[in-house]
């Protein structure tokens, strides 16, 4: 890393101490744009790197209520406001017992190139609680979902700050949030949440767009190699919304999913994911994968290892941050894997990243490959402002061409920087300079 990049580096981490996804977040992005810099120095001036490392405003907030047994709980809430140069702060929520200041803070970066990338007028932002959704009934989920709104709702609308779901954060969720936001503002600002219910402002194809999109992306790298999905063995990781999506595109792309998991273990069924039954277990039932295990013959349940020990051409990490460390990217590579395109938000350490680069492997980052999810929000938002719905096939050839578009700018700024088809560097570099141009553009803010 240059001295100046470095710097900041270091002041990050002195700044928020313990936060390590934030600085493993803030170390990839700095580390990709040395190259940058050395070229574009004035990107250095004005105290730029220094501002775009420190969110814009971060709000923390105790979320009380009461559970089904009459017991007071209390969890915390978070919403980081990041940067909102190119738009109002856009970035899920996300509902799970890790969560704490450092992981929101490194996805609310994350997700301020990302949107960048995506070319919509979105900032970057994200929240959460750790409040855990598992084992809670509906009615709890409610009256969680209403005390973590009545104080987000003094941060948020449809030009300021505009949440979606992530981990732990559905369409049950979205619904119940939107229903408390309507009452606190006697308004109906559809545009304040995205990720809503058909029948009330959301966008057909929201709920397939991340997993898709991770697989798009996918099929475009292979097409740089004069190659297709077509026949290959997939590993998917996680059960939620971005992998079940995962897999259906994948299986629309000729390819065949073999794996998925969640926190209790993976799942391997060689005959390929029968999707509907998935579906059943997770989004109606929402169960466990041992109860896909117990009605499905051809799978089978493991508890030890991970879901990488897997021979597959193809791996879609779908599930959480660090979930497949370098040993996994290891076996993955000896394995035979070619293929890598990440659905969830760094799920790979960076020895896995290193081992992949070195590798030579197609590897797509997060917030390139998974892209689409926040992409079709922005379409959503679109939808809501002229008060109109498309229809499945334009918000479908909307996000594929949008795809296309972050692969592509990723391949030429990968090139344009002397690293060929280093798609980190590319994803890094093409959504700083479009978020910087514009910081330049509004002065000292
Ligand atoms: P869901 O809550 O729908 O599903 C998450 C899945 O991952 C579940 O199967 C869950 O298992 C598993 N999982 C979560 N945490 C862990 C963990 N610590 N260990 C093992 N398994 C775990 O979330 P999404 O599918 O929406 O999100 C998945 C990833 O994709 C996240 O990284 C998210 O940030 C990212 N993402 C999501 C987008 C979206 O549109 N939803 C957009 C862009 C990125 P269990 O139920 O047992 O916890």
């Amino acid at each position: 890393m240059q001295d100046v990049v470095e710097k900041v580096y270091e002041q990050v981490v002195a700044r928020n101490r313990g936060e390590a996804e934030f600085h493993q977040a803030v170390r990839e992005v700095l580390d990709s744009l040395s190259p940058v810099i050395a070229k574009h120095p004035h990107y250095a001036d004005g105290g730029l790197l220094e501002r775009i490392v420190e969110p814009e405003r971060q709000i923390m907030f105790r979320v009380p209520w009461v559970d089904d047994a009459g017991k007071v709980q209390v969890n915390r809430g978070f919403r980081i406001e990041f940067n909102s140069a190119l738009g109002p702060y856009k970035g899920g929520l996300r509902f799970h017992p890790t969560v704490n200041a450092g992981i929101i803070k490194f996805l609310g970066f994350e997700q301020i190139f990302k949107n960048a990338l995506t070319n919509q007028a979105i900032g970057g932002g994200k929240g959460g609680s750790d409040f855990d959704p598992h084992g809670r009934s509906d009615a709890e989920v409610m009256r969680f979902c209403q005390s973590f709104m009545t104080e987000l709702s003094r941060h948020i609308g449809p030009s300021t700050d505009v949440p979606a779901g992530d981990i732990g954060v559905g369409g049950r969720e979205i619904g119940y949030l939107f229903g408390q936001y309507k009452r606190l503002r006697n308004a109906y600002d559809a545009g304040v949440l995205t990720g809503k219910g058909l029948g009330w402002g959301g966008s057909l194809v929201r709920t397939e767009a991340t997993g898709y999109g991770t697989v798009l992306f996918a099929q475009s790298m292979l097409a740089t190699k004069g190659e297709t999905l077509e026949g290959k063995k997939v590993a998917v990781s996680g059960a939620g919304n971005v992998a079940i999506y995962a897999i259906e595109k994948a299986q629309q792309l000729g390819a065949t999913p073999i794996t998925f998991s969640d926190s209790s273990g993976y799942v391997v069924d060689e005959a390929g994911v029968d999707l509907d039954l998935l579906k059943q277990v997770k989004e109606v039932e929402r169960g466990r994968v041992k109860d896909y295990v117990a009605r499905r013959p051809s799978a089978k349940l493991a508890t030890s290892g991970s879901v990488w020990d897997v021979p597959v051409d193809v791996a879609l990490p779908c599930a959480t941050q660090n979930e497949l460390n370098g040993e996994q990217a290891a076996t993955l590579l000896r394995n035979g894997c070619t293929v890598i395109s990440e659905g969830a938000n760094m799920p790979s350490t960076p020895e896995a990243i290193e081992a992949f680069q070195s590798a030579g492997i197609l590897y797509a980052p997060g917030k390139a490959s998974n892209a689409g999810g926040v992409a079709t929000s922005a379409l959503e938002m679109e939808q809501n402002a002229g008060r109109t719905r498309w229809t499945f096939e334009k918000a479908d050839a909307k996000l594929t061409g949008i795809m296309a578009d972050i692969h592509d700018s990723c391949v030429a700024a990968a090139e344009e920087y002397g690293h060929p088809g280093d798609y980190v560097l590319g994803a890094n570099a093409v959504g700083f300079t479009r978020v910087a141009d514009v910081m330049i553009a509004h002065g000292i803010v």
